[in-house]
């Protein structure tokens, strides 16, 4: 991976891109993979570092949607779970079982929590990371002395992901490298290129770095902007609303 060679590469205006990713976060890192692995010419742009925003700042679980098994949605569970699962077999360095406790202080809390419990163990298959158990009151102060005794009656141990949010991204823009994808930090997007009929046909880009502009043609501009992407979206639309706020 050499910046300066993929600087000269997008300095050349006869090409034509696949995909312009714009953002180096997660979802943007995940699509260069994409493309890049079936064979599409692909750059990537990010405007800091890999990952400098929300994609090194989560609660850093991969958790196979628990809270959605409570809401009824299966099959984004069963989703979920798989990917957890496959995220563990793939970056083995990088995902690791995390035990989690939840305390019980009423009557029907425990059965509830471990029958739920158990069917979110069952929906994992042998991609499980461990069994669900109930918990006694002796074992959940044992485990966590400053927990609320008052009316505690046992409690529920379950398991789940836990991964470095931030490497996994590294490791993700490593391999969209590896497949072809050029992948460059410090590059800003400023505007959007369109063509006579008004379709988006390439990026202006900004190199922080050397201090120049460039100008990308592509098939396909994805906005991966995360948290930004109306900034991304007024360049196109600068009168539609925003769709993110805080
Ligand atoms: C508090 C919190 C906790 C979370 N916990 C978890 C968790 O435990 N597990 C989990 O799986 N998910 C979790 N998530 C969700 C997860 O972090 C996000 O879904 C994910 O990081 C979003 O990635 P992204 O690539 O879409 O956005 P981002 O990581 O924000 O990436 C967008 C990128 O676009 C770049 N960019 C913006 N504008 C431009 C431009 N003009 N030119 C070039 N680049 C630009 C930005 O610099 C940024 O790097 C959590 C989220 C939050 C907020």
């Amino acid at each position: 991976m050499k910046r300066d060679d993929y600087i000269k590469q997008i300095a050349d205006r006869s090409l034509i891109w696949d995909f312009v990713v714009v953002g180096g976060g997660a979802t943007g890192l995940g699509a260069a993979v994409d493309a890049a692995s079936r064979g599409f010419k692909v750059v990537l742009l990010e405007q800091a570092d890999f990952t400098k925003a929300t994609s090194s700042r989560s609660t850093k679980l991969v958790h196979g949607g628990v809270r959605y098994l409570a809401q009824g949605d299966v099959s984004l569970v069963v989703e979920a779970l798989r990917e957890r699962g496959l995220m563990k077999k793939n970056a083995p360095h990088l995902v690791k079982d995390q035990r989690f406790i939840i305390g019980n202080y009423k009557w029907w809390e425990k059965p509830f929590y471990t029958i739920g419990l158990t069917i979110y163990d069952l929906l994992a298959g042998k991609r499980g990371l461990g069994r669900s158990l109930p918990m006694t009151k002796k074992a959940v102060e044992c485990e966590i002395p400053q927990i609320n005794k008052t009316r505690l009656r046992g409690g529920v141990v379950y398991h789940d992901g836990q991964f470095d949010d931030s490497r996994m991204g590294i490791n993700l823009m490593q391999t969209a490298a590896e497949q072809g994808a050029l992948v460059i930090n410090y590059a800003k997007v400023t505007n959007l290129i369109k063509d006579d009929s008004g379709k988006i046909s390439g990026v202006n880009v900004y190199d922080e770095i050397g201090k120049q502009p460039y100008s990308l043609k592509a098939k396909v501009v994805v906005n991966a902007t995360g948290i930004f992407v109306d900034g991304l979206m007024k360049m196109d639309a600068p009168e539609k609303d925003n769709i993110v706020r805080p």
